[in-house]
Protein backbone atom coordinates (compact mmCIF):
# COMPACT_ATOMS: atom_id res chain seq x y z
CA UNK A 1 0.00 0.00 0.00
CA UNK A 2 1.09 3.66 -0.14
CA UNK A 3 1.08 5.47 2.66
CA UNK A 4 -0.43 9.02 2.41
CA UNK A 5 1.71 10.27 5.36
CA UNK A 6 4.83 8.15 7.06
CA UNK A 7 6.49 9.96 9.72
CA UNK A 8 9.96 8.77 10.95
CA UNK A 9 10.82 9.02 14.88
CA UNK A 10 7.84 8.98 17.27
CA UNK A 11 9.06 11.75 19.70
CA UNK A 12 6.91 14.40 20.49
CA UNK A 13 7.50 16.28 16.75
CA UNK A 14 6.46 13.01 14.90
CA UNK A 15 3.69 12.59 17.65
CA UNK A 16 2.22 15.84 17.48
CA UNK A 17 2.70 15.54 13.21
CA UNK A 18 0.83 12.60 13.37
CA UNK A 19 -2.23 14.41 15.36
CA UNK A 20 -2.84 16.52 12.13
CA UNK A 21 -1.56 14.81 9.07
CA UNK A 22 -3.35 13.47 6.07
CA UNK A 23 -4.26 9.65 6.87
CA UNK A 24 -3.78 7.26 6.39
CA UNK A 25 -0.57 7.53 8.20
CA UNK A 26 2.16 5.52 9.72
CA UNK A 27 4.67 6.64 12.36
CA UNK A 28 7.83 4.51 12.46
CA UNK A 29 9.56 4.33 15.68
CA UNK A 30 12.81 2.87 16.43
CA UNK A 31 12.47 2.20 20.24
CA UNK A 32 10.33 -0.56 21.81
CA UNK A 33 7.77 2.66 22.59
CA UNK A 34 7.09 6.41 21.31
CA UNK A 35 8.07 9.37 23.57
CA UNK A 36 11.27 7.95 25.73
CA UNK A 37 13.24 11.01 25.77
CA UNK A 38 9.70 13.08 26.16
CA UNK A 39 9.24 11.34 29.52
CA UNK A 40 12.97 12.25 30.99
CA UNK A 41 12.24 15.87 29.50
CA UNK A 42 12.12 18.19 32.84
CA UNK A 43 13.44 15.61 35.62
CA UNK A 44 10.61 13.79 34.48
CA UNK A 45 7.97 16.40 35.21
CA UNK A 46 8.19 17.88 31.45
CA UNK A 47 8.71 21.62 30.85
CA UNK A 48 6.48 21.33 27.43
CA UNK A 49 6.21 24.69 26.87
CA UNK A 50 7.17 28.34 28.14
CA UNK A 51 4.95 31.06 29.89
CA UNK A 52 5.21 33.40 26.50
CA UNK A 53 4.24 34.60 23.23
CA UNK A 54 5.72 33.34 19.53
CA UNK A 55 7.90 36.44 19.84
CA UNK A 56 9.45 34.94 23.08
CA UNK A 57 10.05 31.90 22.01
CA UNK A 58 11.69 33.00 18.72
CA UNK A 59 14.15 35.24 21.01
CA UNK A 60 15.41 32.11 23.08
CA UNK A 61 16.81 30.53 19.79
CA UNK A 62 18.81 33.47 18.51
CA UNK A 63 19.19 34.44 15.46
CA UNK A 64 17.46 31.76 13.46
CA UNK A 65 14.90 31.83 15.51
CA UNK A 66 12.91 33.83 12.84
CA UNK A 67 12.35 30.84 10.87
CA UNK A 68 9.50 29.55 13.08
CA UNK A 69 7.44 32.39 12.91
CA UNK A 70 5.02 30.56 10.98
CA UNK A 71 5.17 27.29 13.05
CA UNK A 72 4.42 29.64 16.24
CA UNK A 73 1.74 31.81 14.37
CA UNK A 74 -0.74 28.92 15.04
CA UNK A 75 0.48 26.87 17.90
CA UNK A 76 2.22 29.60 19.78
CA UNK A 77 2.06 28.16 23.81
CA UNK A 78 -1.33 29.30 24.87
CA UNK A 79 -2.44 27.05 21.93
CA UNK A 80 -0.36 24.42 22.88
CA UNK A 81 -1.43 24.17 26.36
CA UNK A 82 -5.37 24.37 25.13
CA UNK A 83 -4.14 21.61 23.10
CA UNK A 84 -3.01 19.71 25.89
CA UNK A 85 -5.77 21.12 27.71
CA UNK A 86 -8.38 19.43 25.53
CA UNK A 87 -6.42 15.51 25.93
CA UNK A 88 -7.37 16.33 29.80
CA UNK A 89 -3.73 17.08 30.61
CA UNK A 90 -4.04 20.28 32.38
CA UNK A 91 -1.16 22.65 32.69
CA UNK A 92 0.58 25.30 35.30
CA UNK A 93 3.37 27.48 34.69
CA UNK A 94 5.51 27.55 37.44
CA UNK A 95 7.22 31.98 38.47
CA UNK A 96 9.38 31.36 36.10
CA UNK A 97 7.72 30.91 33.25
CA UNK A 98 8.22 27.20 32.46
CA UNK A 99 5.09 25.42 32.09
CA UNK A 100 4.59 21.97 33.53
CA UNK A 101 1.16 19.22 33.39
CA UNK A 102 -0.22 20.19 36.64
CA UNK A 103 0.49 16.69 37.61
CA UNK A 104 3.98 16.58 37.46
CA UNK A 105 4.21 13.50 35.07
CA UNK A 106 5.43 13.69 31.58
CA UNK A 107 4.17 10.38 31.39
CA UNK A 108 0.89 11.61 31.39
CA UNK A 109 2.02 14.11 28.64
CA UNK A 110 3.61 11.19 26.39
CA UNK A 111 0.50 8.98 26.70
CA UNK A 112 -1.96 11.97 25.63
CA UNK A 113 -0.06 13.09 22.82
CA UNK A 114 0.23 9.42 22.02
CA UNK A 115 -3.68 8.56 21.83
CA UNK A 116 -4.36 11.73 20.38
CA UNK A 117 -2.11 10.29 17.52
CA UNK A 118 -3.96 7.27 17.56
CA UNK A 119 -7.14 8.75 17.55
CA UNK A 120 -6.80 10.81 14.70
CA UNK A 121 -6.28 7.43 12.65
CA UNK A 122 -2.47 7.00 12.67
CA UNK A 123 -0.80 3.91 13.17
CA UNK A 124 2.06 3.96 15.17
CA UNK A 125 4.78 0.60 15.05
CA UNK A 126 7.87 0.45 17.15
CA UNK A 127 11.12 -1.39 17.34
CA UNK A 128 11.45 -0.23 13.36
CA UNK A 129 14.34 1.93 12.05
CA UNK A 130 14.38 4.12 8.86
CA UNK A 131 17.37 2.98 7.37
CA UNK A 132 17.57 5.15 3.86
CA UNK A 133 14.91 7.45 1.96
CA UNK A 134 13.82 6.41 -0.94
CA UNK A 135 13.91 8.92 -4.33
CA UNK A 136 12.28 8.53 -7.79
CA UNK A 137 14.52 8.19 -9.95
CA UNK A 138 16.40 10.77 -11.41
CA UNK A 139 15.49 10.81 -15.30
CA UNK A 140 15.92 14.51 -16.14
CA UNK A 141 19.02 15.33 -14.33
CA UNK A 142 16.41 18.27 -12.07
CA UNK A 143 17.81 18.99 -8.82
CA UNK A 144 14.51 18.04 -7.46
CA UNK A 145 13.94 14.43 -7.02
CA UNK A 146 10.74 13.15 -4.85
CA UNK A 147 11.06 11.01 -1.91
CA UNK A 148 8.31 8.43 -2.07
CA UNK A 149 9.28 6.35 0.91
CA UNK A 150 11.12 4.83 3.34
CA UNK A 151 13.67 1.72 3.44
CA UNK A 152 13.32 -0.50 6.72
CA UNK A 153 15.10 -3.74 7.68
CA UNK A 154 11.52 -5.44 7.14
CA UNK A 155 11.42 -3.87 3.68
CA UNK A 156 9.80 -0.88 2.08
CA UNK A 157 7.34 1.84 2.94
CA UNK A 158 6.10 3.92 -0.07
CA UNK A 159 4.09 7.52 0.87
CA UNK A 160 3.23 10.26 -0.55
CA UNK A 161 4.75 12.43 1.99
CA UNK A 162 7.71 11.43 4.15
CA UNK A 163 8.09 13.63 7.42
CA UNK A 164 11.62 13.33 9.19
CA UNK A 165 10.98 13.51 12.81
CA UNK A 166 13.92 11.44 14.15
CA UNK A 167 15.32 13.95 16.67
CA UNK A 168 19.05 14.84 16.79
CA UNK A 169 21.80 13.48 18.35
CA UNK A 170 22.19 13.96 22.01
CA UNK A 171 21.27 10.99 24.82
CA UNK A 172 21.01 8.35 21.92
CA UNK A 173 19.88 6.07 24.58
CA UNK A 174 16.51 7.72 24.39
CA UNK A 175 16.48 7.44 20.61
CA UNK A 176 17.96 9.79 18.45
CA UNK A 177 20.85 8.48 17.88
CA UNK A 178 21.98 11.14 14.49
CA UNK A 179 20.38 8.74 12.16
CA UNK A 180 17.59 11.51 11.53
CA UNK A 181 20.63 13.12 10.00
CA UNK A 182 21.90 10.34 7.98
CA UNK A 183 19.01 10.10 6.38
CA UNK A 184 18.96 13.68 4.91
CA UNK A 185 22.83 13.80 4.07
CA UNK A 186 22.46 10.31 2.31
CA UNK A 187 18.97 11.73 0.48
CA UNK A 188 21.20 15.20 -0.55
CA UNK A 189 20.51 17.85 2.25
CA UNK A 190 22.72 20.07 3.39
CA UNK A 191 23.00 19.22 7.11
CA UNK A 192 24.93 21.84 9.65
CA UNK A 193 27.33 19.96 11.80
CA UNK A 194 25.75 18.34 14.72
CA UNK A 195 27.34 19.55 18.18
CA UNK A 196 26.10 19.00 21.65
CA UNK A 197 24.42 22.07 23.58
CA UNK A 198 22.37 22.43 26.92
CA UNK A 199 25.61 20.49 28.40
CA UNK A 200 27.91 21.26 30.95
CA UNK A 201 30.63 23.45 30.62
CA UNK A 202 34.07 21.95 31.73
CA UNK A 203 36.79 24.60 32.58
CA UNK A 204 40.27 24.39 32.78
CA UNK A 205 40.88 25.60 35.95
CA UNK A 206 40.62 23.14 38.80
CA UNK A 207 39.40 25.23 41.56
CA UNK A 208 35.86 25.14 40.53
CA UNK A 209 35.73 21.40 41.44
CA UNK A 210 36.86 21.99 44.95
CA UNK A 211 33.56 23.39 44.72
CA UNK A 212 31.66 20.34 43.57
CA UNK A 213 27.65 20.18 44.49
CA UNK A 214 27.51 24.01 45.52
CA UNK A 215 24.70 26.17 43.79
CA UNK A 216 25.54 29.54 43.37
CA UNK A 217 21.24 30.58 42.90
CA UNK A 218 21.87 33.97 42.33
CA UNK A 219 24.76 33.82 40.05
CA UNK A 220 25.19 34.98 36.02
CA UNK A 221 27.58 34.21 32.97
CA UNK A 222 28.42 35.42 29.85
CA UNK A 223 30.81 34.70 27.23
CA UNK A 224 33.76 36.72 26.97
CA UNK A 225 34.65 36.49 23.26
CA UNK A 226 35.37 38.28 20.68
CA UNK A 227 32.46 39.61 18.78
CA UNK A 228 29.86 37.88 21.29
CA UNK A 229 27.32 39.69 23.29
CA UNK A 230 27.70 41.28 26.16
CA UNK A 231 24.39 39.84 27.98
CA UNK A 232 24.75 38.39 31.31
CA UNK A 233 22.53 35.07 31.36
CA UNK A 234 21.02 34.91 35.23
CA UNK A 235 20.52 31.74 37.21
CA UNK A 236 21.46 29.04 39.69
CA UNK A 237 24.82 28.08 38.68
CA UNK A 238 26.18 24.59 39.40
CA UNK A 239 29.83 24.03 40.49
CA UNK A 240 30.69 20.04 39.30
CA UNK A 241 33.86 17.83 39.36
CA UNK A 242 34.59 19.46 35.88
CA UNK A 243 33.39 23.00 35.41
CA UNK A 244 29.89 24.27 36.03
CA UNK A 245 26.60 23.49 35.37
CA UNK A 246 23.15 24.82 36.02
CA UNK A 247 20.83 26.78 33.50
CA UNK A 248 23.23 29.78 32.50
CA UNK A 249 26.21 27.72 31.83
CA UNK A 250 23.69 24.69 29.94
CA UNK A 251 22.70 28.31 27.65
CA UNK A 252 25.46 29.34 26.83
CA UNK A 253 27.16 25.51 25.75
CA UNK A 254 25.80 25.41 22.40
CA UNK A 255 27.64 28.65 21.40
CA UNK A 256 31.11 28.02 23.35
CA UNK A 257 30.85 24.43 21.28
CA UNK A 258 30.58 25.96 17.85
CA UNK A 259 33.25 28.81 18.91
CA UNK A 260 35.65 25.81 20.11
CA UNK A 261 34.71 23.77 16.86
CA UNK A 262 35.57 26.61 15.04
CA UNK A 263 39.01 27.35 17.21
CA UNK A 264 40.38 24.09 17.00
CA UNK A 265 40.24 24.28 13.04
CA UNK A 266 42.46 26.97 13.39
CA UNK A 267 44.74 27.40 16.40
CA UNK A 268 43.22 25.65 19.48
CA UNK A 269 41.72 28.43 21.87
CA UNK A 270 39.96 27.66 24.76
CA UNK A 271 36.78 30.37 25.29
CA UNK A 272 36.62 32.21 28.10
CA UNK A 273 33.19 32.68 30.33
CA UNK A 274 33.14 34.88 33.41
CA UNK A 275 31.08 34.24 36.07
CA UNK A 276 29.02 37.01 37.93
CA UNK A 277 29.18 36.21 42.09
CA UNK A 278 25.83 37.60 42.31
CA UNK A 279 24.13 38.56 39.47
CA UNK A 280 23.73 42.45 38.73
CA UNK A 281 26.67 43.64 41.15
CA UNK A 282 29.34 45.35 39.12
CA UNK A 283 33.09 45.41 40.35
CA UNK A 284 32.26 49.24 41.53
CA UNK A 285 29.45 47.77 43.50
CA UNK A 286 31.57 45.13 45.33
CA UNK A 287 34.03 48.00 45.73
CA UNK A 288 31.20 50.09 47.61
CA UNK A 289 30.65 46.84 49.81
CA UNK A 290 34.25 46.37 50.49
CA UNK A 291 34.66 50.44 51.34
CA UNK A 292 31.98 50.38 53.82
CA UNK A 293 33.53 47.09 55.49
CA UNK A 294 36.93 48.65 55.79
CA UNK A 295 34.97 51.70 57.46
CA UNK A 296 32.93 49.79 59.97
CA UNK A 297 34.76 46.20 60.14
CA UNK A 298 38.19 46.81 59.62
CA UNK A 299 39.88 44.77 61.53
CA UNK A 300 37.51 41.53 60.16
CA UNK A 301 39.24 39.35 57.37
CA UNK A 302 38.04 39.81 53.94
CA UNK A 303 36.68 35.84 53.79
CA UNK A 304 34.99 36.20 56.77
CA UNK A 305 33.20 39.35 55.44
CA UNK A 306 32.53 38.06 52.13
CA UNK A 307 30.89 34.72 53.43
CA UNK A 308 27.96 37.39 54.65
CA UNK A 309 27.28 37.74 51.02
CA UNK A 310 28.21 34.18 49.39
CA UNK A 311 28.78 30.69 50.14
CA UNK A 312 31.63 30.18 52.68
CA UNK A 313 33.81 27.70 50.82
CA UNK A 314 33.21 29.79 47.44
CA UNK A 315 33.92 33.25 49.14
CA UNK A 316 37.56 31.82 50.41
CA UNK A 317 38.11 30.93 46.83
CA UNK A 318 37.24 34.11 45.26
CA UNK A 319 39.63 35.75 48.14
CA UNK A 320 42.79 33.33 47.40
CA UNK A 321 42.42 33.85 43.71
CA UNK A 322 42.41 37.69 44.58
CA UNK A 323 45.65 37.14 46.80
CA UNK A 324 43.35 38.24 49.77
CA UNK A 325 43.01 35.30 51.75
CA UNK A 326 43.14 35.87 55.67
CA UNK A 327 43.73 39.46 54.50
CA UNK A 328 41.90 41.87 57.46
CA UNK A 329 39.56 44.71 55.75
CA UNK A 330 41.50 47.76 56.56
CA UNK A 331 45.12 46.22 55.88
CA UNK A 332 43.85 44.96 52.25
CA UNK A 333 46.43 46.73 49.72
CA UNK A 334 43.80 48.42 47.45
CA UNK A 335 45.10 46.51 44.18
CA UNK A 336 44.35 43.29 46.13
CA UNK A 337 40.55 44.92 46.88
CA UNK A 338 40.06 45.70 42.64
CA UNK A 339 40.80 42.69 42.02
CA UNK A 340 38.73 40.67 44.55
CA UNK A 341 36.07 43.50 43.10
CA UNK A 342 36.47 41.80 39.67
CA UNK A 343 36.42 38.32 40.72
CA UNK A 344 33.28 38.58 42.56
CA UNK A 345 31.34 40.70 39.53
CA UNK A 346 33.52 38.62 36.84
CA UNK A 347 35.77 35.92 37.71
CA UNK A 348 37.49 34.15 33.96
CA UNK A 349 36.62 30.59 33.61
CA UNK A 350 38.97 29.33 30.35
CA UNK A 351 36.20 26.70 28.93
CA UNK A 352 37.82 23.72 27.10
CA UNK A 353 34.65 21.70 26.39
CA UNK A 354 31.52 20.67 27.28
CA UNK A 355 29.97 17.33 28.29
CA UNK A 356 29.19 14.95 24.97
CA UNK A 357 26.42 13.33 23.38
CA UNK A 358 25.60 11.26 26.07
CA UNK A 359 25.01 14.50 28.52
CA UNK A 360 23.61 16.70 26.39
CA UNK A 361 19.84 17.72 25.94
CA UNK A 362 19.93 19.55 22.66
CA UNK A 363 21.75 19.11 19.17
CA UNK A 364 23.02 22.07 17.59
CA UNK A 365 23.12 21.75 14.11
CA UNK A 366 20.88 19.36 11.42
CA UNK A 367 19.06 20.20 8.40
CA UNK A 368 20.09 23.73 7.05
CA UNK A 369 17.16 26.07 6.98
CA UNK A 370 17.41 27.23 3.83
CA UNK A 371 16.41 23.64 2.69
CA UNK A 372 13.46 24.00 3.84
CA UNK A 373 9.98 26.36 2.83
CA UNK A 374 9.44 27.71 6.72
CA UNK A 375 5.69 28.09 5.61
CA UNK A 376 5.19 24.21 5.48
CA UNK A 377 8.68 22.93 6.34
CA UNK A 378 8.65 21.09 3.68
CA UNK A 379 11.82 20.75 1.80
CA UNK A 380 12.41 22.70 -1.15
CA UNK A 381 15.16 20.34 -3.51
CA UNK A 382 13.19 17.04 -2.08
CA UNK A 383 9.13 17.65 -2.68
CA UNK A 384 7.34 14.74 -0.49
CA UNK A 385 9.81 15.29 2.49
CA UNK A 386 9.09 17.48 4.95
CA UNK A 387 11.36 17.76 8.44
CA UNK A 388 10.03 18.72 12.27
CA UNK A 389 11.55 19.02 15.50
CA UNK A 390 15.27 18.80 16.67
CA UNK A 391 16.18 17.42 13.22
CA UNK A 392 15.94 20.80 11.83
CA UNK A 393 19.18 23.12 12.62
CA UNK A 394 17.55 24.87 15.32
CA UNK A 395 18.25 25.02 19.59
CA UNK A 396 16.72 26.71 21.83
CA UNK A 397 17.68 27.99 25.84
CA UNK A 398 16.16 26.09 28.97
CA UNK A 399 12.78 26.61 29.85
CA UNK A 400 10.61 24.47 27.39
CA UNK A 401 11.43 26.17 24.35
CA UNK A 402 12.83 23.37 22.36
CA UNK A 403 9.71 20.89 22.96
CA UNK A 404 7.64 23.93 22.46
CA UNK A 405 9.23 23.63 18.93
CA UNK A 406 9.16 20.10 18.37
CA UNK A 407 5.40 20.41 18.73
CA UNK A 408 4.91 23.60 16.53
CA UNK A 409 7.12 22.23 13.58
CA UNK A 410 5.29 18.72 13.88
CA UNK A 411 2.01 20.11 14.06
CA UNK A 412 3.22 22.44 10.97
CA UNK A 413 4.44 19.66 8.60
CA UNK A 414 1.48 17.01 9.31
CA UNK A 415 -1.06 19.95 8.45
CA UNK A 416 0.90 20.76 5.28
CA UNK A 417 0.48 16.59 4.24
CA UNK A 418 -3.02 17.44 3.74
CA UNK A 419 -3.07 21.20 2.31
C1 LIG B 1 17.22 14.68 29.62
C2 LIG B 1 16.51 15.67 28.74
C3 LIG B 1 15.62 16.56 29.30
C4 LIG B 1 14.98 17.50 28.48
N1 LIG B 1 14.05 18.33 29.05
C5 LIG B 1 13.40 19.22 28.26
C6 LIG B 1 12.36 20.03 28.81
O1 LIG B 1 11.97 19.88 29.99
N2 LIG B 1 11.77 20.94 27.99
C7 LIG B 1 12.13 21.08 26.66
O2 LIG B 1 11.56 21.93 25.98
N3 LIG B 1 13.06 20.28 26.11
C8 LIG B 1 13.68 19.35 26.88
N4 LIG B 1 14.61 18.51 26.30
C9 LIG B 1 14.80 18.58 24.83
C10 LIG B 1 13.62 17.86 24.14
O3 LIG B 1 13.40 16.62 24.76
C11 LIG B 1 13.89 17.63 22.65
O4 LIG B 1 14.22 18.86 22.05
C12 LIG B 1 12.66 17.02 21.97
O5 LIG B 1 12.40 15.75 22.51
C13 LIG B 1 12.88 16.90 20.46
O6 LIG B 1 11.74 16.26 19.93
P1 LIG B 1 11.85 15.43 18.58
O7 LIG B 1 10.55 14.72 18.42
O8 LIG B 1 12.33 16.29 17.49
O9 LIG B 1 13.01 14.36 18.82
P2 LIG B 1 13.10 13.12 19.89
O10 LIG B 1 12.32 13.42 21.12
O11 LIG B 1 14.52 12.84 19.99
O12 LIG B 1 12.32 11.98 19.10
C14 LIG B 1 12.86 11.40 17.93
C15 LIG B 1 12.37 9.98 17.86
O13 LIG B 1 12.80 9.39 16.63
C16 LIG B 1 13.25 8.07 16.85
N5 LIG B 1 14.21 7.74 15.82
C17 LIG B 1 15.46 8.23 15.64
N6 LIG B 1 16.03 7.74 14.55
C18 LIG B 1 15.11 6.91 13.99
C19 LIG B 1 15.11 6.10 12.83
N7 LIG B 1 16.16 6.03 12.02
N8 LIG B 1 14.01 5.37 12.56
C20 LIG B 1 12.93 5.39 13.39
N9 LIG B 1 12.86 6.15 14.51
C21 LIG B 1 13.96 6.90 14.79
C22 LIG B 1 13.86 8.12 18.23
O14 LIG B 1 13.92 6.86 18.83
C23 LIG B 1 12.95 9.11 18.96
O15 LIG B 1 11.89 8.45 19.65
C24 LIG B 1 15.25 17.56 27.09
C25 LIG B 1 16.16 16.67 26.53
C26 LIG B 1 16.78 15.71 27.34
C27 LIG B 1 17.74 14.74 26.72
Amino acid sequence: MTWSTLILGGGPAGLAAACFCAQPALVIERLAAPGRKLLATGGGRCNLTHATDAAGIMAAFGRQGRFMSDALAAFPPDAIRAFFSSLGVATRADPDGCVFPVSQRAEEVCRALEQAARNAGTELRCGLRAQRLLLAPDTDGSVTRRVTGVETARGVLHARHVILAAGGQSYPALGSDGSGFALARDAGLEVTPPLPALAGLFTRETWPGSLAGLVLEHAALRLDAPGSPKTWLEGPVLFTHKGVSGPPALDLSGAINARLHAARAQAGTDVTVRLASRAGWTAADWRARFADWRLHHGGRALHNLLAGELPRALAATLCTLAGTANLAAARAPKSALEALADACAGQPLQITGTESWTRAMVTRGGVSLHELDPRTLACRRRPGLFCAGEVVDLDGRCGGFNLTWALASGRLAGLATGA
